[in-house]
């Protein structure tokens, strides 16, 4: 379990949230374009694409730390040494 997180704001405790990163609709949209794509027009080359980008949209997920008081949310983002060290 993640230990709690206090606001710097209020003091208050806040609590992990996960929601969807993107919007559903468009990664919905986008899932059903890269079939109609590779079922109907110029084939796989558009449609596979599509395809990945809607399922990863769909999929993907983000943390955030809202506070129960002030409902003020922090993400939290996970760094890995690879990352910090190219930057
Ligand atoms: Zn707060």
């Amino acid at each position: 379990m993640a230990k709690p997180i206090v606001c710097s704001h209020c003091n208050g405790v806040m609590q992990l949230y996960s929601g969807p990163r993107y919007n559903r609709k468009v990664a919905g949209f986008l899932i059903v374009a890269g079939v109609l794509a590779t079922l109907f027009w110029i084939g796989a080359v558009l449609g596979v694409p599509l395809l990945l980008i809607g399922i990863y949209m769909s999929t993907a997920k983000r943390d955030l730390w809202v506070c129960k008081e002030c409902n003020i949310g922090i993400e939290r983002i996970e760094l890995n040494p690879k990352t910090i060290a190219q930057e």
